[in-house]
């Protein structure tokens, strides 16, 4: 047995972590404002107080993902499940499934979608690249499929995919859209209605700069109606989107305990976002991202992605041949505070992955970074 004496707090210390800015791939910087709201005195998850907050939640998230859906809600669980909540309430066992590859996320839908049971068929591109409309025609023409899943910002390449077109060619072909917008959403527009999204999932902890915690979540009617002709019940009883619709709607019936701080943390964020205005946000995010690029490039370096499908919360940048690219984000953490990312995957060892999401994106953050990166990399 041990003694209370062996729990010293030298052996374990009080958190302090030190400031760090964040201009990795998520978690991003949180505002005050939201970290104060996180710290709010606790009420019952069934008190009318939250629900009022609930409903305003609703209103804003719909508001963010410029949609009108009722169903549209924050999954308890980080971005991976809400993509995990699209996956198990839209694909049964045997539904055809196309996803499109091209990148990380891609392959992690597949993994998902092979797992509830669906007959998944994949196209791919390579890692920075992005899918046109017709690329999907050809694939659904040749493959039928009922669900078509693709993510809007691949983070893990830096490319942002144009959906325009493929929201149309998909139900042309009678399927539906289930869209990743996890590191767009809240940096660049993610027009859900006007796009003709079925399906379009996110987390709180990138451009909605909310720690990481819930995964918002939005369905059309469209796609309600096939959630209410299911065959078979949703195999993940905790994703169950129709249970858990249960206690967001007016029905108020418990499921599951609500995570009371991190729900007013993202109202909060929401909040925020409202206040700055969403095209204002957008065009910070791509005001910024435009200063890192040219920066980088002064510096010398050159961008994986053309700037055509760039995404501006995410920027890829190569190694320079000869670098250490570990060596450099522990020495800009080290001597800075600031942290980035190397890549994954088939970028692995070949490019930087820079964030700037929400509270992240500011013109000081890029500045301190391209001189830190000036310093660090003339060290080597
Ligand atoms: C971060 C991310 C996810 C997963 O979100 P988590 O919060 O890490 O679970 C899914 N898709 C994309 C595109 C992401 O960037």
């Amino acid at each position: 047995m041990s003694d209370r004496s062996d729990f010293t707090s030298e052996k374990y210390p009080e958190l302090d972590s030190g400031p760090r800015i964040l201009l990795g791939p998520g978690p991003s910087m949180v505002h005050p404002r939201v970290l104060r709201a996180m710290a709010a005195p606790l009420v019952g998850h069934l008190d009318p107080y939250f629900l009022k907050i609930m409903d305003r939640t609703q209103d804003l998230l719909r508001h963010v993902f410029q949609t009108k859906n009722q169903l549209t809600i924050p999954i308890s669980g980080t971005g991976s499940a809400a993509m995990e909540a699209a996956v198990a309430n839209f694909i049964e066992p045997g539904d055809s499934v196309l996803v499109c590859i091209n990148g990380y996320f891609g392959h992690r839908l597949t993994d998902m979608a092979q797992r509830y049971g669906g007959e998944v068929v994949t196209i791919n591109r390579s890692w920075g690249e992005v899918f046109t409309p017709e690329e999907v025609k050809e694939a659904l023409v040749a493959h039928k499929a009922k669900v078509v899943a693709i993510v809007h910002a691949e983070t893990s390449t830096g490319a942002k995919q144009p959906l325009g077109e493929i929201a149309e060619v998909v139900h042309d072909q009678g399927g539906i859209l289930i869209v990743d917008a996890v590191t767009s959403l809240g940096g660049v527009p993610v027009r859900v209605d006007e796009i003709g999204i079925d399906v379009c999932y996110s987390g709180t902890q990138k451009c909605l700069s909310v720690p990481p915690g819930l995964g918002p979540i939005t369905v059309s009617p469209r796609a309600e109606e096939i959630l209410s002709k299911r065959k078979t019940t949703v195999p993940n009883w905790y994703l169950d989107l129709s249970m858990v619709q249960k206690y967001w709607g007016t029905e108020r019936t418990y499921h599951h305990t609500a995570p009371i701080s991190s729900n007013y943390a993202l109202y909060e964020g929401l909040r925020l976002i409202a206040q700055e205005g969403l095209e204002n946000r957008w065009e910070r995010h791509r005001r910024n991202a435009q200063l890192l690029w040219e920066g980088l490039e002064e510096l010398g370096l050159s961008l994986h992605v053309p700037k055509e499908f760039r995404l501006e919360p995410l920027t890829t940048v190569r190694v320079p041949d000869g670098v250490d690219d570990i060596k450099i984000s522990m020495q800009l953490l080290k001597d800075f505070n600031i942290e980035i990312a190397g890549g994954l995957g088939e970028l692995k060892g070949k490019v930087w992955r820079i964030g700037l999401m929400g509270y992240s994106s500011r013109a000081e953050n890029v500045l301190l970074l391209l001189t830190a990166l000036e310093r660090v990399l003339g060290k080597q």
